[in-house]
Order: structure tokens, then sequence, then C-alpha cells
């Protein structure tokens, strides 16, 4: 679904790390290294990002 902007457990803002998250990604960067870069070292924030499914657009397609 839509990106989390704050992490579920502790709160801190997440969200405007998503992009380059997922463009780093696409180029090959290993999550841990992204991770790290963006200052995210509780394991709570890490797992925000690790597990979120960008499926915003599939689920958009059905209209109530
Ligand atoms: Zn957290």
């Amino acid at each position: 679904m839509m990106v989390p902007i704050r992490c579920f457990s502790c709160g801190k803002p997440v969200a405007q790390y998503w992009d380059d998250y997922k463009n780093g990604l696409k180029k090959g960067k290993k999550s841990k290294e992204l991770l790290d870069s963006f200052g995210l070292d509780r394991f709570c924030c890490r797992q925000t990002m690790i597990a979120h499914a960008d499926i915003i657009g599939q689920v958009a397609q059905f209209k109530v």
C-alpha cells in the first residue's frame, strides 16, 4: 500500500527515504548500505522499509 509516513513502532519519519531506497535497490545497492546511509539504526525503522510492499498501483485499479 502507501509508504508508511512514520515507523510503526517508534514514530520516526521514514517516508522521505522511500524513493531513494527504491531507486538504490534498482541500481543494485545493498539494503543494509542504503539503510545505514539514511541513518535508520533501529531495527523497527529498518523493518518498516524492508517489509513495505509497494502495491498502491495495483490496489488503485479497484474502484468502489
Ligand atoms: Zn522505528
